[in-house]
């Protein structure tokens, strides 16, 4: 298969404005007529409410989508570039130039916004690309495997389906470049399969995201918003929803009133009967889950929530106050309904807890106080940073996304995802006027003085 791929790349198919723009238009027939099966799938997959899938996974893709279709002539336009008197006369230009044949591997929680966001970029650099949607969520990937070989040109862009074996003997071929979406301990294993080939990589991985929140905050939409970009984005199996909280002892009552409060407003008083919430992925992942709930020193910490039925795959909107910070549900990515807040004497103490941790994806911060914003923005670091919401910047295509440290290595979204997919080849046009003689052997000391 990769034979044909690069047959197709060699030849040129790939390259042309005609065949990138052609793609990239399927690839928005497929949104606009296949949006009820993808709800569908999602919905067998991870019981992902309707309105969910429809905005965080479709809308979202397709205004990918449009803005590659619409900027694509200027993306691949070369950059002028400065010349200097060493290259006089000359001129010189940056040119964006496809790698060649990539390999996008995707993971389970955005099953089709996470596989096709990257293969828009991809595709749009002028690369043939092989997706390997994640086998957790079966349906979504069976459904990308045939509309994609229904719609795209099979000579240069293909699913392959299937686990860790499949993955396994796919991280054996030389790529061009490798484009993971998925767990730090498996980015590990796709950076080692990678190097051996000198193959560059895009890790768009994990960790855990704190949120800050200082007393002087708007209580009501800052609860309203935590809740939404947790239990409101896939119920909490998202890389970059809010992971821990961090507030003063004194403002905690506060702030656990006002969740409760608007929990129960949004979900009722039963939350697991909502629909509006995904379900766990898997039961993996739910006794993954129970395990960080069930540690004794944390059962005993939980402040709302805690119900959970194995049977469908069901855990209560959880928080919990003050858990060790040694335990489980401290030391990895949630990923799922809990939500632990750690209080602190003062909120300044904050920013050691972020930095003695490793590097997040996301950092949010609530407060109205101007210095803490711009304290918060310059000294966290962090994939991304915002202030007084939640995961919104992933919606921004002039913001980069993507991590640095544990959180991952390069970045996509906009025309971020085209540079992430091309090469910038440097390239200068020389004259053969103004040829100096200075340059040329034999050297002599009257020539360095002038
Ligand atoms: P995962 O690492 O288990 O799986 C992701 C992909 O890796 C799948 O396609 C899977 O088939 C493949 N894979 C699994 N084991 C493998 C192995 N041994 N060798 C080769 N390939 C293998 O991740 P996941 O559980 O699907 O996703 C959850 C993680 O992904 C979380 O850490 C989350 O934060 C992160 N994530 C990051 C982003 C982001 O944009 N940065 C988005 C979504 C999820």
């Amino acid at each position: 298969m990769l034979t044909e791929l690069r047959r197709s790349f060699d030849a040129g198919v790939t390259r042309g404005y005609e065949w990138r723009i052609t793609q990239l238009k399927k690839l928005l027939i497929i949104c606009d007529n296949h949006e009820p099966e993808i709800v569908s799938a999602l919905q067998d997959d991870l019981g992902k409410p309707e309105l969910e899938s429809s905005v965080y996974e479709v809308a979202l893709l397709r205004n990918s989508i449009k803005l590659a279709l619409k900027q694509l002539k200027d993306w691949m336009s070369p950059d002028k570039a400065k010349t200097s008197l060493t290259t006089f006369p000359a001129s010189a230009e940056i040119v964006s130039e496809p790698l060649g044949v990539v390999l996008v591997i995707s993971a389970w929680n955005y099953p089709f916004l996470l596989s096709l966001d990257p293969v828009v970029g991809a595709i749009s650099a002028g690369n043939a690309v092989v997706l390997k949607p994640s086998e957790l969520a079966p349906a979504s990937s069976s459904l990308l495997a045939k509309l994609l070989e229904q719609y795209l040109d099979s000579s240069a862009v293909r699913v392959v389906e299937g686990a860790v074996s499949e993955t396994t003997l796919l991280l054996e071929q030389k790529w061009d470049k490798i484009f993971y979406t998925g767990s730090s301990r498996i980015g590990r294993i796709i950076m080692m399969a990678a190097a051996k080939h000198l193959t560059p990589v895009v890790l768009e991985l994990g960790g855990k995201s704190p949120v800050v929140i200082d007393s002087d905050t708007n209580l009501k939409i800052t609860a309203k918003r935590i809740i939404v970009g947790k239990w409101g984005c896939n119920n909490g199996q998202a890389c970059i929803s809010p992971d821990y909280i961090l507030t003063t002892k004194e403002y905690a009552p506060k702030l656990i009133d006002a969740l409760k409060h608007e929990l129960e407003a949004f979900y009722g008083k039963n939350p697991m009967e909502s629909k509006d919430m995904s379900r766990i992925v898997n039961s993996n992942h739910f006794d993954r889950l129970s395990k960080m709930l069930e540690e004794k020193e944390v059962s005993e910490k939980i402040v709302y929530g805690g119900q959970k039925n194995k049977e469908n795959l069901n855990i209560a909107p959880t928080i919990l106050l003050d858990v060790p910070l040694d335990s489980l549900i401290m030391s990895e990515e949630i990923f799922g309904p809990l939500l632990p807040i750690l209080t602190l004497n003062n909120l300044e103490e904050s920013f050691d807890v972020i930095r003695s941790r490793p590097k997040p994806l996301a950092a949010y911060l609530f407060t109205q106080n101007q210095k803490l914003k711009e304290r918060f923005a310059t000294t966290v670091s962090a994939g991304g940073i915002v202030v007084n919401d939640i995961a919104v910047h992933l919606a921004l295509h002039t913001l980069p996304f993507g991590g640095v440290g544990e959180s991952g290595m390069g970045c996509y979204h906009g025309k971020f995802s085209f540079d992430a997919f091309s090469h910038k080849k440097a390239v200068l046009y020389k004259s053969f006027l103004g040829d100096s003689s200075i340059r040329y052997p034999p050297y002599s000391r009257g020539k360095i003085r002038l």
